[in-house]
């Protein structure tokens, strides 16, 4: 009467895959993807919804009036 204990010996150490490290958007300070980026006018990385963000804001500046 050999009691076999089942040995869980699942201490496979999972890879974690290391990324390089994104440049952070100036503008909502998360990670780029370098594929989808746009650079400012200094050359930093920014998510294009946060370039086009900032223009919007830049342009926002300007008073408009006459729109009917
Ligand atoms: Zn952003």
């Amino acid at each position: 009467m050999a009691r076999m204990r089942p040995s869980f010996h699942n201490t496979r150490a999972v890879p974690i895959p290391k990324r390089p490290a994104l440049p952070a958007c100036p503008i909502c300070d998360k990670g780029v993807q370098l594929e989808t980026a746009k650079t400012d006018e200094v050359g930093r990385a920014l998510h294009e919804e946060c370039y086009l963000l900032r223009l919007n804001l830049r342009r926002s500046t300007t008073p408009t009036d006459g729109i009917s």
